[in-house]
């Protein structure tokens, strides 16, 4: 899984687990950063653009059957940085 501040709190490796790019005080989780973090909002455009009409959930941004879907993810953790984090 990623290396998002609320998993790393968990395992006691980050200080509080929350997001740090934005005011929202929220844990950094999979869905706050694909989702809902005001900071990443024009990158998110982009990717629900291409993998939906409408806002797609949580589950169908992790279909990463779907080709097309899993593109769109990459390239969004690409666009905001996260990649780095998780090696890449
Ligand atoms: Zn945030």
């Amino acid at each position: 899984m990623l290396p998002l501040n609320h998993r790393l709190f968990k395992r006691k490796k980050h200080p509080t687990g929350l997001c740090s790019n934005c005011d929202a005080e929220e844990k950094e989780n999979v869905e706050h950063v694909l989702l809902a973090c005001p900071a990443y909002s024009k990158e998110r455009e982009e990717m629900v653009y291409v993998v939906s009409e409408n806002t797609p959930t949580l589950q169908e941004l992790l279909n990463f059957n779907d080709e097309v879907t899993l593109k769109a993810v990459l390239d969004f953790f690409n666009a905001i940085g996260i990649k780095a984090r998780l090696g890449f």
